[in-house]
């Protein structure tokens, strides 16, 4: 297991915006390194409608068949696919939720981020030449 800082966030501690600088010039390079490590993407109920609407299916057929009881038992969070890859994350290393995907997805690294995560995120590291 890898504790790398991820969308799926683990139990690392996570900084707040103001204890760790995202560089100015971020812009998410779609790596999907954040989407293939340790850790757990919880879900709101806006998530869960959101996410079901977008695969055309219900809510509780989503709800049968991507998710779990999050680990602290207090909501739900997507099941993982092989290995520490989230379940939506394509051979291609893209979301395939992406115009839906969750809130705890959206807001990294900008509003949460664990530390180091620079290390794996290569929106933080300039592009190759
Ligand atoms: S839902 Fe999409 S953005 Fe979020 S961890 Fe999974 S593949 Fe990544
Ligand atoms: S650039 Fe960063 S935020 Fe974007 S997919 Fe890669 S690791 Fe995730």
């Amino acid at each position: 297991m890898n504790s790398e800082p991820s969308t799926r966030h683990d139990s690392a501690p996570i900084l707040a915006k103001s204890e760790s600088s995202v560089p100015a010039d971020f812009v998410c390079r779609r790596c999907g390194n954040c989407c293939q490590i340790a850790g757990e993407v919880r879900l709101d109920d806006r998530d869960i409608n959101r996410i079901a609407r977008f695969l055309q299916t219900s809510r509780g057929a989503f709800v049968e068949r991507y998710t779990r009881l999050a680990r602290d038992r207090r909501g739900l969070a997507l099941i993982d696919g092989e290995g520490d890859r989230c379940i939506f994350l394509d051979p291609q290393n893209h979301c395939a939720i992406n115009p839906a995907k969750p809130r705890q997805c959206r807001g990294f690294p900008r509003r949460w981020r664990n530390p180091g995560f620079e290390a794996s995120c290569r929106g933080c590291s300039p592009p190759p030449a």
